[in-house]
């Protein structure tokens, strides 16, 4: 059984579906990546006809679809009518098919709050024996259902999109699975401790995707160190110093200079302050405190001698009792939502495709670049070496 995602438009091609909050093109394809990787994580073999801003001529798309020998096809779509009254939710199925699957889909997205529409198959006017769309006319023997998930163009349904896309998005997964008995959880927890499921260069590759300063894809190699010395996730917490530090360009309150890759604060901090932030010696010191700083919330064994905050947090009721990285919203931070964001920095991460020819391009350009600039020190060295000869005279 195989399943393929499709983001209706992208590219030159917006979509219909667009307002003052969002294009059509964006909404599908969030929505679609998330349940690209939720599929995945169920362990259903899954496919997506897009996963960029790129446009797909419906002859293209259908194609890949047909390609891709799936047996069902999910059509991702945001409504709009001139009429800003009409709302919901619906779902567009091929006159070749009951609407069994489209019955499911919409009575999943109903409980996760969506508006009940309606679930319908429309024949083309002039050859009643085709589909009238060319999702579910042109994906040969992919069953293809279309679903509109809100409209756009209804105050409404929008604000209810924006906020519960990713509910939206789930519902679908779910009704899959009961389409097809495969075992449904949404146990989505993501654990702090294991290995690293992203590689080195990976992390690089998508850091510099971010424009991460230097120091922060320089960093990259340090998380997996620490990250096997420790048994903490290093790619894991690598997205947390990137939610924290913003790739290392610091727009918050700390600086570069100080070396604090999470946010870490000083023993006994009295605000939100610079003074606050707590300073390490170097760039490898930072992230070890990083790394025994969530040892102190998992109960891990520190690096090394840890820093002051550490012993605070060993000190909490809750210390030593965190596993999951959902749990650290309310804790490593006041946000709920912290730990999600975290999961959907790692889920970008995971998902970004290395390119391996551009990056050997790019590693000699560096290292030529390096023994230019060796050379040049050299000559200025020598330079200020003759100049302190004659101020010496
Ligand atoms: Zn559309």
């Amino acid at each position: 059984m195989k399943i393929i995602i499709d983001p209706g438009h992208g590219g030159k091609d917006p979509g219909g579906g667009n307002n003052k909050f969002f294009k059509e093109k964006d909404m599908t394809l969030k929505i679609s990546i998330y349940q690209y990787n939720r599929l995945k994580e169920l362990g259903i073999n899954v496919d997506i006809t897009r996963k960029d801003d790129i446009y797909l001529s419906p002859k293209n798309r259908t194609k890949i679809v047909r390609n891709s020998e799936s047996d069902i096809c999910i059509s991702n779509h945001i409504n709009s009518v001139s009429n800003k009254y009409v709302q919901g939710a619906e779902i567009i199925h091929s006159i070749y098919t009951d609407g069994e699957l489209a019955n499911i889909l919409l009575n999943e997205l109903v409980k996760k709050g969506a508006i009940r529409r309606r679930v319908f198959s429309k024949a083309n006017p002039q050859n009643p024996n085709k589909d009238y769309y060319y999702m579910n006319r042109d994906t040969g023997s992919v069953e293809t259902v279309i679903v509109e998930y809100a409209f756009a163009s209804n105050l409404n349904d929008t604000q209810k999109l924006l906020n519960n896309w990713m509910d939206y998005a789930e519902a679908v997964v779910k009704g899959i699975c009961s389409y097809i008995n495969h075992p449904y959880n949404n146990n989505t927890s993501l654990k702090l401790m294991g290995p690293s499921k992203s590689s080195l260069l990976q992390m690089e590759t998508w850091a510099r995707n971010n424009k991460a300063t230097y120091k922060f894809i320089d960093a990259a190699k340090l998380y997996l160190k620490y990250g096997s010395l420790t048994k903490l996730r290093g790619d894991i917490l690598y997205c947390q110093s990137a939610k924290e530090t913003n790739f290392g360009k610091y727009t918050g309150i700390v600086k570069e200079e100080m070396n604090n890759f999470a946010g870490i604060k000083i023993k006994n901090p009295t605000g939100d302050n610079i003074s606050d932030h707590e300073t390490f010696k170097s760039m490898e010191d930072g992230i070890r405190a990083h790394f025994n700083h969530m040892c102190a919330y998992v109960g891990l064994t520190p690096i090394g001698n840890p820093h002051d905050r550490y012993y605070i947090v060993k000190s909490l009721n809750w210390a030593s009792t965190v596993r999951y990285v959902e749990e650290l919203g309310g804790k490593w931070a006041p946000d709920k939502n912290y730990g999600i964001s975290i999961k959907n920095l790692l889920n970008e991460l995971l998902n970004t495709e290395i390119d391996v020819i551009n990056y050997k391009k790019l590693y000699e350009k560096c290292l030529k670049e390096r023994k230019r600039l060796n050379y040049e020190i050299e000559l200025l060295k020598e330079k200020i070496n003759k100049i302190k000869s004659i101020v010496e005279d």
